[in-house]
């Protein structure tokens, strides 16, 4: 599903280069769930922001279901990334003005669905995260993980390969993180590939694999016996 060789990538400001990923090599297989922890700094939302085609790299390879993800114009990157990816953010990024369920409706605006067939169908996914009763609440009037459940509702909406979380429970207490990574697990064992950045070892270990990042190259990369939610 992904497949990564040699990757690196540096950020350029002014005459100053940070070199950030200094060789990456890393694959993921379909239906994995995989954490992909290290410290503030490591260059874990790095990586995935190049995963999912929000940044380019500077050398080595990128594949996405076999697909070369290089040097894409603007246009096909959205396509691929609209197709292929979904994500999730630590600050959730709701539209605060809009509903729980007009967020989740959002990504079908451009798939040229009808308008009754994206609000039964945004509402089915809300339904999934279990928050089908407050459709027509404003992110506001949501706790932190419902806000959270009503982003991963968006995510996967239309129907993404892989779900991309960075940092997904950062904001959350650890209660509350546990039924976000509870629902995590609940996606994946429906087949989906999810991949989920995160510094908590407890997080981690809710995951199936484990990759360690430091100062930009993978210094650890392991099966474990997940602690299943
Ligand atoms: P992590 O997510 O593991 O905390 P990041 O990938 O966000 O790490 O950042 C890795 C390094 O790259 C950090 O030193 C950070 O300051 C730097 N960095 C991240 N984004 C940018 C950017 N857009 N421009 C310049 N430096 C950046
Ligand atoms: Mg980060």
């Amino acid at each position: 599903m992904i497949n990564i060789k040699d990757l690196h990538k540096s950020y350029n400001m002014g005459s100053n280069s940070l070199h950030v990923l200094k060789g990456i090599n890393f694959s993921v297989s379909e239906g994995e769930l995989v954490a992909i922890m290290g410290s503030s700094g490591s260059g874990k939302s790095t990586l995935l922001n190049i995963i999912g085609m929000l940044d380019n790299y500077d050398k080595g390879s990128y594949e996405l279901d076999s697909i070369l993800i290089k040097d894409l114009d603007e246009t096909k990157a959205a396509n691929y990334r609209n197709k292929f990816l979904g994500f999730v953010f630590q600050s959730f990024n709701l539209i605060n003005y809009k509903s729980a369920v007009d967020n989740v409706i959002l990504p079908l605006y451009y798939q040229g669905i009808k308008r009754k067939e994206r609000e039964k169908t945004a509402l089915d996914y809300l339904d999934n995260v279990g928050l089908k009763n407050w459709a027509s609440h404003l992110p506001s009037e949501l706790s932190g993980g419902q806000k959270q459940r009503v982003a991963i509702a968006r995510a996967m909406v239309s129907k993404p390969k892989v779900l991309l979380a960075d940092e997904p429970t950062g904001a959350l207490d650890s209660n509350t993180s546990t039924e976000v990574m509870s629902l995590i697990q609940k996606i994946n064992n429906s087949g989906k590939t999810i991949l989920v950045v995160t510094h908590e070892e407890d997080i981690a270990k809710m995951c199936k694999r484990i990759v360690k990042l430091k100062d930009g190259i993978i210094v650890e990369d392991k099966k474990i016996n997940q602690k299943v939610l």
